[in-house]
């Protein structure tokens, strides 16, 4: 388990992101402002910002992970208090993310007309 610390590029809220495995890229969503944040390399940007083929032509993990939301952070208090469904710590998904689900999102990003529609399916 490592965790990578992210800042949303579009309202700047920061969060701590944990992962079960190492991950070259990782997409997700934006815990305060749902913006969808492609995370590459340590560099954090916008998905709309990207174009699709830079991403389908990288070998890539798709690794879903759950948001800690920050301790620290004004934006984490207020949004544990609004739209907190489940505790900090605990895993958004109830089973660990295999192989077979990896490759499926693989296929999904295939077929999928852009990062947006891929991430609709998700
Ligand atoms: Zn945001």
């Amino acid at each position: 388990m490592s965790s990578l610390r992210i800042q949303c590029p579009k309202c700047q809220a920061k969060a701590e992101l944990s992962i079960d495995a190492e991950a070259e890229m990782i997409l997700l969503n934006c815990f305060k402002c749902k913006s969808p944040i492609l995370y590459f390399h340590g560099e954090t940007t916008l998905v709309d910002e990207v174009e699709m083929g830079k991403i389908q032509g990288e070998s890539m993990k798709a690794i879903e992970g759950f948001l800690k939301t920050h301790p620290n952070s004004d934006e984490a208090e207020s949004f544990k208090n609004n739209s907190q469904t489940h505790e900090v710590g605990e895993p958004v998904s109830d089973h660990p993310i295999s192989e077979e689900d990896i490759a499926d999102l693989k296929i999904d990003l295939h077929y999928s007309e852009d990062v947006l529609d891929f991430l609709k399916k998700i």
